[in-house]
């Protein structure tokens, strides 16, 4: 994404111009997730400023270009250390062969990999959301107040349960969309679906998560308060929950 254009992908502001038989990239991109591991990057620049969608177009830019370089380092709530990075593009010259599927059709090419994004997006929340619980249910055996185990307490049990039945909802999305996508289905609806439901359940599950710890759920000795942390980016990547709820209801509209 860029500084000026998230959820709006389609406003990017990068362009490229040809010149010879050579693309010219110029412009920055922001928040960009495993730049340090990344020898190629993809990038997506408007190469016919007059159309929105059908004018943005997909370039490989590999490490070492000359004219693209990284221009610090963006630190996050919970990412990893290295964090997220912004690039930069100062008349970049990228090869016509760079170019992914055609001029003009970075975008479609890029909505086209967003259901399987979101469905991962799913299983990322659904993987975080199981784990949460399964520490809650050890910690609420082992801990001891008033002469017993937490769990011998109602309002402990009933946080598990609602945890475990929210799980379990989101495990057959995820799984069900996933199994329909592999068998060839196309199914954005379902997909936006999937993300929202999985990423603010993952929320509300590590929320009680640290309730049951206690003050041990807020402390950094236990990995419940880091995974609090690292999934409330859940409800922001891979288009943000408004987003989501945007294509659910158009789908409906339409
Ligand atoms: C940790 C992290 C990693 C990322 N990795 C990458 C990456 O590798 N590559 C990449 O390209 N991008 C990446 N992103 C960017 C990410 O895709 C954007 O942050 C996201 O799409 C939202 O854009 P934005 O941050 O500009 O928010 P904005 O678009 O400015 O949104 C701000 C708020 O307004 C709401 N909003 C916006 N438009 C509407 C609307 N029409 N209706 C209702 N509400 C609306 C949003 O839902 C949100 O609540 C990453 C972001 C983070 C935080």
């Amino acid at each position: 994404m860029e500084p000026n254009a998230g959820s709006d992908a389609a406003g990017i502001e990068t362009r490229a111009e040809k010149r010879g038989n050579k693309w010219v990239l110029n412009g920055n991109k922001h928040f960009i997730s495993n730049r340090a591991n990344a020898d190629v990057v993809m990038v997506m620049a408007k190469t016919d400023k007059a159309k929105g969608a059908a004018g943005v177009t997909a370039f490989i830019v590999e490490k070492g270009t000359p004219g693209f370089s990284v221009a610090q380092r963006q630190l996050t709530m919970a990412g990893p250390p290295e964090g997220q990075a912004e690039l930069v593009f100062e008349d970049c010259e990228i090869p016509e062969e760079n170019i992914i599927g055609g001029v003009g059709l970075g975008f479609k090419a890029a909505m086209a990999s967003l259901d399987e994004g979101r469905v991962h997006v799913g299983a990322m929340s659904l993987g975080a959301a199981k784990r949460l619980l399964e520490m809650s249910v050890n910690y609420s055996k082992q801990r001891v107040q008033f002469g017993k185990p937490i769990a011998a307490f109602q309002a402990i049990q009933f946080m598990l349960a609602e945890m475990a039945t929210e799980i379990y909802a989101a495990e057959q999305m995820v799984y069900n969309t996933a199994w329909r996508i592999d068998n060839g289905e196309s199914l954005p609806t379902e997909s936006a679906m999937v993300k929202l439901f999985a990423s603010e359940m993952v929320g509300r599950v590590a929320d009680k998560a640290v309730q049951i710890h206690g003050g041990m759920g807020y402390m950094a000795e236990l990995p419940v308060e880091r995974i609090y942390r690292e999934v409330r980016v859940l409800r922001i990547l891979e288009g943000t929950n408004e987003i989501q709820k945007l294509v659910i209801s158009r789908s409906l509209l339409k």
